[in-house]
């Protein structure tokens, strides 16, 4: 695995294998690796030829009361876990150079962008598009993964490629759970052992949603009061929002015709978590 901090070079690398023929493969994330992150490496690399594998905690999509300088950095634990993983590049761009001096463009995607973490969490989302957008042009991927743990970043970035005609297929993977049903998260570093048994309060209530839509429910208020119950059960866990919505575009839906998503945030200690369930269908 080669490590690569410098942009140019970067791009002179996926230019290179590019001449090949080779499809390159991009997974981006933020480090502090675990299981879910390599299932994503496990995805793509079915859809390509070359692997390259970011990690970079980006700045911008972190407000100042948020845990950007708090947020792990475990380069030589990341390094351990992507051990035979059969990834061709690490791409670890330093800050300054991702934001020189200067830096003053920002992409935005406007209707997605406002519903569940973006309403909670004021230009996250530019943030986001802004970094996967420069990452897009640093690496110039054929395909790019995306876990659906993220769901509305997933439609975020997928609406970018489209709006933007950047020619990248965009791939989300399923959720991945521990054995207890607790959706991985390099946040979950941040619970103590009393927080992470309270925090499975999420997985349980997306399943009972999951029963109740299995056994005929289709009331979207009966629904979340179910899910809401099971999680204000837990004094430990706060919770930011709780969404039932249309899985495309996000806006609210009362009676689940199709597909919904189910989809929250809470607040467990100093960790905030997402989570969330495609109902129906
Ligand atoms: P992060 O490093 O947390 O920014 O995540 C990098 C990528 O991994 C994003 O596409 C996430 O959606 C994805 N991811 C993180 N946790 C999970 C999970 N439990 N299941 C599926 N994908 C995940």
């Amino acid at each position: 695995m080669r490590i690569i901090e410098n942009i140019t070079e970067m791009q002179s690398w996926s230019e290179q294998s590019r001449l090949q023929g080779d499809r390159i493969v991009l997974v981006p994330t933020m480090g502090a690796l675990h299981e879910a992150h390599l299932q994503l490496i496990r995805e793509g690399r079915k859809r390509g030829d070359r692997l390259v594998f970011s990690i970079f905690v980006n700045p911008i999509q972190f407000s100042p009361n948020e845990d950007f300088t708090a947020y792990t950095r475990d380069l030589d634990g990341d390094l351990m876990l992507l051990e035979g993983e059969g990834v061709h590049v690490l791409f670890c761009p330093r800050t300054e150079a991702v934001y020189p001096s200067g830096f003053q463009t920002q992409v935005e995607v406007r209707e997605l962008g406002r519903f569940l973490c973006g309403a909670s969490r004021p230009g996250h989302f530019q943030g986001v598009a802004t970094v996967v957008a420069k990452l897009f042009n640093m690496v110039r991927p054929q395909v790019a993964v995306f876990g659906l743990k993220d769901y509305q970043q997933y439609l975020i970035v997928r609406r970018l490629v489209e709006d933007l005609n950047f020619e990248i297929e965009i791939v989300g993977c399923p959720i991945v759970r521990e054995a207890d049903g607790l959706a991985m998260s390099s946040r979950n570093r941040y619970l103590n052992r009393e927080e992470k048994k309270a925090a499975l309060c999420l997985s349980r209530a997306l399943r009972k949603a999951q029963d109740l839509v299995r056994q005929g429910t289709r009331d979207g208020e009966g629904i979340l009061q179910e899910v809401r119950a099971e999680i204000t059960r837990e004094p430990l866990v706060h919770l930011e929002y709780l969404r039932l919505c249309d899985p495309k575009s996000l806006e609210d839906v009362e009676t689940i015709e199709g597909e919904a998503l189910l989809a929250l945030a809470v607040q467990i200690g100093r960790a905030r978590l997402i989570d969330n369930s495609l109902l129906g269908e």
